[in-house]
């Protein structure tokens, strides 16, 4: 797994996906940036999320907002008073770490000696082997299971309460030491704010606070009005947005899965009380619906339903994706109740209410989110695609086996050989199709080279003019992921490529 991992980011760099942030200078901590080819598949993805949102429901528009909003908006929404991780500190190597996260991660040292104890049976028992009988029965694991029970719900109820001294002293109780220096010696635990503060104006009397924004949706909500009464909509409705978020992470590792400024794709969808409940399950499933209509594999999704809810929440999952390093949140589903919209009429002094004519009545409407990270999705899709791949003659290849309705290019362009007239006629396809299609145009080294890029980055399809072209007007089309190649007339590349990266086909699966 980690190994895979390793193999991800330094594929990322070496294509042009992810670069680290002013790598010049040293980089800096998890803040990145994305490349010639990383831009194309984000924006896609973007896309893609947009289109079968904002694009394909007519009760749903969408919104930019700016990243600088008035101070008070946090007060409102919690995040000056709770937006808070609690950090540990050891006095030895000097390193912080996420209290919790140590927690966390010490039960997952615990789920992989379940696992090692499974491979061990499964290999013992060969087909007669039963999962669910063994884990049930066997004594190792179920002592195992109950270890993380017992230390999960400690967690729980000590993340609860607030409870930094508990939270100390699991850390201690479990013996759990630095990873760097080995130690036990911890300071306390304290309570660490995310937002990342700066100030407007130029002098410093009229200078105020501001925060960077650490999610998109206060942006929506208090702009809930204007998009309801400037657009004429009726509840039920969403307001989608695509942006910035600021989080000073206080361990931010595991490259674009947690960094300091990343981007969220949010929909807050408003729904007349008493009816959250099933908006919150018909979102569940459209959110998960849209994550298998990419295909990376229903085996790698799954849900996590909270058990301990935010204050503001009254039902909350994750859509988790099985990462390189394990089974992560990738996107939450919340029904946030009236919480934000009835904060921000008491902070504001501003109603923010909905007139119901059918009701006849006003009421704060509740409200279910869709919240997703943009560079989680791009995460998912670059591990989940990235393959070696054994070839015929002993060698292998590397292929980027996105979906290709998502790949940066839709299709190489490439001649065969430079002379004869070959290059000439693939610079007219080219020039005739790239207004239509993202295509690249390559001429350069010998054309399995040429594939092999191609496959590295995504490409789904490779069109060679050779020199039957001059002949009969046919090129060759060949697919990505079969290598397979076949002859097609030129006048019909545009509906081939359309074929295999057309929204509606991905979309509507
Ligand atoms: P986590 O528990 O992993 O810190 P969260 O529960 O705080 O995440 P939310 O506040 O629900 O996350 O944010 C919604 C989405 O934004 C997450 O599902 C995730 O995809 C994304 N996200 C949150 N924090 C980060 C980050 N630091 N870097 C990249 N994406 C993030």
């Amino acid at each position: 797994m980690e190994d895979k991992f390793k193999k991800v980011v330094s594929h990322a760099k070496e294509y042009g996906f992810i670069f680290p942030s002013s790598e010049i200078y040293d980089g800096l901590s998890a803040v990145y940036d994305y490349g010639q080819n990383g831009v194309e598949l984000k924006n896609n993805i973007k896309n893609y999320w947009w289109a079968s949102l904002v694009q394909m429901n007519d009760n749903i528009v969408g919104l930019d907002s700016a990243i600088f909003m008035h101070p008070t908006t946090w007060k409102a929404s919690g995040h000056v008073d709770a937006f808070n991780d609690p950090l540990i500190d050891n006095k030895d190597s000097k390193k912080r770490y996420r209290a919790d996260v140590l927690i966390e991660e010490y039960c997952q040292k615990i789920e992989s000696k379940i696992n090692k104890e499974i491979a061990k049976a499964k290999k013992r028992f060969g087909d007669d082997f039963d999962l669910d009988q063994f884990t049930n029965t066997n004594e190792r694991i179920i002592g195992y299971k109950e270890k993380i029970e017992s230390i999960t719900s400690q967690l729980a109820k000590a993340l609860e309460g607030d409870d930094l001294k508990s939270l100390k002293k699991l850390i201690l109780d479990l013996e759990i030491v630095d990873p760097i220096s080995g130690t036990k010696n911890w300071t306390d635990v304290k309570q660490f704010n995310l937002m990342f503060s700066t100030k407007i104006g130029s002098t410093a009397k009229s200078s105020s606070d501001l925060y960077l924004r650490p999610e998109t949706a206060q942006g929506i909500f208090v702009n809930f009005l204007n998009v309801q009464k400037s657009a004429r909509m009726k509840i039920p409705f969403g307001i989608a947005q695509i942006g910035k978020a600021f989080r000073n992470e206080i361990i931010a590792r595991q490259f674009v899965f947690r960094m300091r400024e990343f981007e969220q794709m949010e929909m807050q969808f408003f729904v007349k009380p008493g009816t959250q409940k099933e908006w919150y399950e018909k979102w569940k499933q459209n959110r998960m619906a849209w994550h298998m209509s990419l295909g990376l594999g229903e085996e790698n999704y799954r849900f996590h339903d909270h058990i301990k809810l935010a204050h503001y929440a009254d039902a909350a999952s994750d859509i988790e994706f099985n990462f390189p390093f394990g089974f992560k949140e990738l996107e939450g589903i919340h029904s946030r109740t009236d919480y934000d919209l009835s904060q921000h009429e008491k902070h504001s002094g501003k109603k923010l209410q909905y007139f119901d004519t059918e009701l006849n009545e006003s009421y704060v409407p509740y409200v279910v989110e869709t919240s997703i990270g943009l560079d989680r999705m791009f995460l998912a899709v670059l591990s989940n695609s990235l393959v070696e791949e054994p070839l015929e003659n002993n060698s292998s290849r590397i292929v980027l086996k996105i979906p290709s309705v998502l790949s940066p290019y839709k299709a190489a362009i490439l001649p065969l050989v430079k002379k004869d007239g070959l290059s000439e006629i693939a610079k007219d396809i080219y020039n005739k199709l790239k207004a239509e299609f993202n295509i690249i145009y390559d001429e350069k080294d010998a054309v399995g080279r040429r594939y092999r890029r191609q496959d590295a980055i995504g490409t789904p399809l490779c069109i060679t003019i050779d020199h039957q072209t001059l002949d009969d007007n046919s090129v060759t089309i060949r697919n990505r992921d079969t290598m397979e190649q076949k002859r097609i007339a030129i006048a019909s590349i545009s509906d081939e490529i359309t074929k295999e990266v057309n929204l509606k086909n991905w979309l509507g699966r």
